[in-house]
């Protein structure tokens, strides 16, 4: 098998699996029991919390567990619309997010909100100033991803959270920080985003378990979840603590050597720039400058998911795009403004620190076969 598709999700390590393990067969109390295997469990939720906040560079008691980064970017921007309810119904995005985010972006709009998306050039890119021009006294939020999902596109959020402060301190940032985190910086210090938004499975945790940071500046949070008061009477639920300390150990194991594993990804990204780019009528849509694990590409004239189907029939693992849209075309893609015949042939290769350059020959022949022995359809 080949598998390329990192940003989609990645394996979790023996040692994680083995850390969860252990965590439902043996340690199972409930961090709100009172007796001392409950009473165990609350200080080591608190540790794992602690390990989480390291990596990310912020306060452990400013980091919420939630179930996923789809429920991060769902409370994050709620919560932000409710904070500041009366300061305005207006929210400045991107037209490449995530559709966690966008989602939650439409349903405000049938609320009431108006929102802005700002559509970045061919490239992907969105600059500082785009994000900055959109805004007015009355704009709520600003959520701009730290990288984007499809095309690896890095963007400017500590220069963004600069900008705000200067014109509009009200308004608050969200970063949807999925794709950055240990990939590309994302200290929240130095982000200055007021909510960021990370998720285990892309680090090599398990599935169904990521973290919000709210910073100082909301002042009372929207609870997510009311109940019984877990993280801090934000979002009520027991703990997931298997995932929970999955998601520890995999921040851990990820940061042992991590320049090394980024220069790794890196590297193999040049080199799969350097093997696609001798393939006929392939097109490359964005990589350069962008985060180290991500590269999206088009076959010029073959439509994607007839790629990703031959590919996946010889056990090799591409995406046509966001996971989250297969079987619909991708938004990212049509808010890059290509041909038609551009657009219809992206797909995205995505790379961890498992991926070899072996890994990279065997797609590059295969997609080099699928040029010469499909006909072009679009
Ligand atoms: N945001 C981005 C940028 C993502 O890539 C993803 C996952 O694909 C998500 C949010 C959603 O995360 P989760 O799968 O943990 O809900």
């Amino acid at each position: 098998m080949i598998y390329l598709d990192y940003a989609a999700t990645t394996p979790v390590p023996r040692e994680v699996a083995d850390t969860m393990y252990q965590v439902l067969t043996e340690r199972f109390g409930n961090p709100s029991s009172q007796y001392r295997i409950g009473l165990e469990m609350k200080k080591q939720v608190e540790q794992w919390r602690k390990t989480v906040a390291e990596a990310l560079d912020c306060p452990p008691e400013r980091l919420y567990f939630t179930a996923c980064g789809t429920e991060g970017d769902n409370w994050a921007i709620t919560a932000a619309a409710w904070q500041n309810r009366r300061l305005g119904r207006h929210i400045v995005t991107t037209a490449v997010e995530h559709s966690a985010v966008i989602e939650t972006c439409r349903w405000l709009d049938r609320q009431g909100y108006e929102v802005t998306y700002v559509k970045p050039d061919s490239r992907g890119t969105i600059t500082a100033q785009q994000i900055l021009e959109a805004v007015r006294p009355d704009t709520a939020l600003v959520s701009v991803m730290l990288v984007n999902n499809e095309l690896g596109a890095i963007y400017p959020i500590s220069e963004i959270a600069r900008g705000l402060a200067a014109r509009n301190p009200q308004t608050l940032l969200h970063t949807d920080a999925v794709q950055g985190f240990l990939k590309v910086p994302c200290s929240a210090k130095a982000l200055g985003a007021d909510f960021i938004t990370i998720s285990g499975h892309k680090i090599g945790g398990p599935k169904g378990v990521g973290a919000l940071y709210i910073g100082p500046r909301v002042k009372n949070p929207k609870p997510l979840l009311a109940g019984g008061g877990q993280e801090g009477g934000l979002r009520s639920g027991t703990e997931a603590t298997a995932q929970i300390a999955g998601f520890a150990k995999a921040v851990e194991l990820r940061q042992e050597n991590l320049p090394d594993k980024l220069r790794h990804m890196a590297e193999l990204k040049d080199y799969a720039v350097e093997r696609l780019s001798a393939i006929p009528d392939l097109q490359i849509i964005s990589g350069e400058g962008g985060a180290p694990h991500i590269l999206s590409v088009s076959l010029v004239g073959w439509p994607s998911q007839n790629i990703v189907n031959d590919l996946s029939q010889q056990d090799i693992f591409i995406s046509a795009g966001s996971a989250c849209h297969q079987g619909r075309p991708s938004h990212v893609v049509a808010a890059l403004g290509l041909p038609k015949r551009v657009a219809g042939g992206v797909i995205r290769l995505s790379f961890g620190p498992e991926t070899t350059k072996d890994d990279i020959d065997g797609c590059a022949a295969a997609l080099q076969t699928h040029h010469d022995t499909r006909m072009p359809m679009l």
